[in-house]
């Protein structure tokens, strides 16, 4: 794969799970990365691991809440101050919400997610591309979901958002294409992170790895996905040798979102 030496990404949610292992592979191949997220303790973390691994890599902490449009601007305008460019977007911060039936949906939990999960998408691409049209292009990987391809029972709120994360996508593709800016979007399934930890214990309080235990069974590869496994795909849409793709959203869940019935 093509080296990012000298190039800047910007990832949100990288204090923990797919943000952070996705950190540690563009670290991996030369990126100096911005590193946001609105837990300061774990982006401290973040920082102190990557920087330790990846010595000549220089790396930018914003503290920030990606639901706020100006704190969002504030990290989008601090990296142009600190490293001249924006080459790579990884727009990945995002919650699950609360489950429970659609009727029963706790009100204020569901403008949450769409205040993080659809607002903090668009705010980032709507301060982030502006700076890749004046540099002549850039690439953006906005997280979606395999719930962005499919509905998924006792999640209307994260459906909806992650849908709307494709939806947003297939736009900015369209409206910025001819700027050099490629925007696509990927669909993890369930891949072991604290926020899936979180929902196998919401699934099965007495046993969360029972419920683990059992979902994986269900997929058509037999186990959940891995954060680096998912961090390898997102460098690979944000180098150069992704071309010619553009306003996708690309499943990486095991084969799941394809299934209908037992496997
Ligand atoms: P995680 O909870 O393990 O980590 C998310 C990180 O984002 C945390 O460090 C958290 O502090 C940060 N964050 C959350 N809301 C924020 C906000 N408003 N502002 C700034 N930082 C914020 O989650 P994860 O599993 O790594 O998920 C990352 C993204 O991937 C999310 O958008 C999620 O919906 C999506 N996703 C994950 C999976 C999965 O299986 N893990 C599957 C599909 C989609």
């Amino acid at each position: 794969m093509s080296s990012f030496n000298g190039k800047t990404i910007i990832i949100t949610g990288a204090g923990m799970g797919l943000g952070l292992a996705t950190a540690k592979v563009l670290a991996g191949k030369g990126a100096n990365l911005t590193l946001v997220d609105y837990n300061e303790e774990a982006l401290n973390k973040a920082k102190a691991e990557i920087t330790t691994a990846q010595p000549n890599v220089k790396v930018l902490t914003v503290v920030a809440n990606v639901a706020d449009e100006q704190a969002v601007k504030n990290y989008v305008d601090k990296t142009v101050t600190e490293f001249g460019r924006i080459d790579g977007f990884y727009n990945n911060a995002g919650i699950e919400g609360k489950q429970a039936p659609l009727i029963e949906y706790d009100i204020e939990v569901f403008k949450k997610v769409i205040d993080i999960n659809l607002l903090g998408v668009y705010y980032g691409m709507r301060y982030v591309i502006p700076v890749m049209q004046k540099k002549g292009g850039g690439r953006i990987v906005n997280v979606a979901s395999v719930g962005g391809i499919r509905g998924v029972v006792n999640q209307t709120a994260y459906v909806a958002t992650k849908h709307a994360v494709s939806g947003m996508t297939k736009n900015a593709a369209i409206e910025y294409g001819k700027d050099g800016i490629y925007t696509n979007a990927i669909a993890p399934g369930a891949i072991l992170t604290p926020m899936v930890a979180e929902a196998f214990k919401q699934v099965n309080p007495a046993d969360p790895k029972a419920a683990e235990t059992e979902y994986a069974q269900r997929n058509p590869t037999r186990r959940l996905g891995q954060p680096e496994e998912v961090g390898k795909l997102v460098a690979f849409l944000l180098s150069d040798d992704c071309a010619y793709v553009k306003g996708q959203t690309i499943a990486i869940d095991g084969g799941e979102s394809n299934l209908y019935g037992n496997s």
